[in-house]
């Protein structure tokens, strides 16, 4: 990588070649709508895809429009009454309270209109990213509006409802034997981490702020349990983190564990509330830093998922994740912001790129290290395994391959076209 702001070493070979990449997108999704003052804002993902489309980017993917994904789908890894509540749960009519309580929809999880039809599409389109990859129709898949990490069997928590990325993984299960995990969102993967803590044949990686700090798990001691020991990784990590730290140990780490565990698949989630200035966050990272994170993974040359997550200051994650489709195409976009419908998002600068901040970074470099000294530690532990007995794939978990996602060709190669573009709510 080279240019201004943080010059990471790039990985050399792998990462000149061409990768076929689709790309999921639901022109409705920009329009649901969590309430006043809600930090989570799905018009980010609109946000993103006027800037793709801006860029000329969606002309070298295939765009796909996802299936929403029915309740059988959802209750591969959702309680079915929780299910059946999510369905029900309506802004217009009150609910049961003791429901609310009990699924926590509720303040951070608000019933909002059309609550269940968000849950069905963003889920909709990591499931047809997984199904895409597992035909081998693609290198890399891309759903913006998933990455939805907290969300539990039967809770709803932290703005997730459905998780969409443990019902991908459990699709990528059909026809990979292991699939890896990896977490770059400011908070701790939990609800990813906790679906799969007994189980060798997914791994786990998230990197997060720890300490006084949503969701309060994700402890370096946390390793995974039973055959799952040592396949669930935690990096806690402090405020201000800059690229260069977060990639002392991001690019070590990640090298082993592809080393170690071999992965058929990988899903990246960029929850993108890791970077400078977000309104809730409080890491330090550019949008190159992040980016550098999809780029690593991306040299691996295996199949890559790469998904959304957090991020609450909306015109930096339609930037990183613009530039990060860019990534995944293997295209650097210009720096200098195409005029588009929110072009004033991006006001005064207008660039991608933006300054990171003057913070401090609380991590040091011996904490960076005994960090790295143990998780390495436990990754060999992992190495010297003997021959790694997986279990067999489940059978209880095919369904039919109806509501194929359909092709969008409206959008694809059609870089102009706003249609079904609704204004803002
Ligand atoms: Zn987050």
């Amino acid at each position: 990588m080279d240019g201004g702001g943080n010059s990471l070493p790039s990985v050399a070979g792998a990462a000149a070649t061409k990768r076929r990449v689709c790309y999921f997108y639901d022109s409705e999704v920009g329009n649901y709508y969590y309430g006043q003052g809600h930090p989570m804002k799905p018009h980010r993902i609109r946000m993103t895809h006027a800037l793709l489309e801006r860029y000329g980017l969606l002309g070298g993917m295939r765009v796909l429009r996802p299936s929403p994904a029915d309740d059988r789908i959802l209750r591969r890894f959702h309680a079915d009454d929780y299910v059946a509540f999510l369905r029900s749960a309506n802004p217009e009519s009150l609910s049961d309270p003791g429901a609310l309580r009990r699924f926590n929809v509720c303040d951070d999880c608000p019933v909002f209109d059309r609550l269940y039809e968000f849950c069905q599409v963003y889920a909709g389109a990591s499931v047809g990213a997984a199904k895409e990859l597992n035909r081998g129709h693609a290198d890399i898949a891309i759903n913006w509006s998933g990455g939805l990490h907290h969300a539990k069997r039967c809770e709803a928590s932290g703005f997730c409802y459905v998780n969409d990325i443990v019902l991908a993984i459990l699709t990528l299960l059909e026809h990979h034997d292991r699939v890896l995990y990896v977490d770059i969102d400011i908070h701790h993967g939990d609800g990813v981490e906790e679906a799969f803590y007994t189980t060798d044949r997914v791994m786990t990686v998230s990197f997060h702020k720890f300490g006084d700090y949503f969701p309060g798990t994700g402890d370096i001691r946390d390793i995974g349990y039973g055959k799952g020991k040592y396949y669930a990784l935690n990096v806690p990590l402090d405020d201000g983190i800059d690229d260069e730290s977060y990639h002392y140990l991001f690019k070590p780490i990640m090298a082993k564990v592809m080393e170690v565990f071999r992965p058929d698949a990988v899903v990246l989630q960029c929850g993108a509330d890791s970077l400078s200035g977000d309104r809730l966050g409080c890491f330090n990272l550019s949008v190159r830093g992040h980016g550098e994170c999809v780029r690593y993974m991306r040299s691996f040359n295996v199949p890559l998922m790469l998904l959304g997550g957090g991020g609450y200051t909306i015109r930096n994650v339609a930037r990183c994740w613009c530039y990060e489709t860019g990534v995944a195409l293997g295209v650097e976009v210009e720096d200098k912001v195409p005029d588009h419908e929110y072009i004033g998002y991006f006001a005064p600068d207008y660039n991608i790129h933006v300054a990171t901040s003057n913070m401090e970074n609380k991590n040091s470099r011996k904490s960076l290290d005994d960090i790295k000294v143990k998780l390495l530690e436990n990754l060999s532990k992992l190495q010297h395994a003997p021959g790694v007995q997986f279990q067999e794939r489940p059978t209880d978990m095919d369904f039919e391959e109806e509501n194929e996602d359909q092709e969008d060709t409206n959008e694809k190669n059609d870089h102009n076209s706003d249609r079904d573009e609704r204004p803002e709510s």
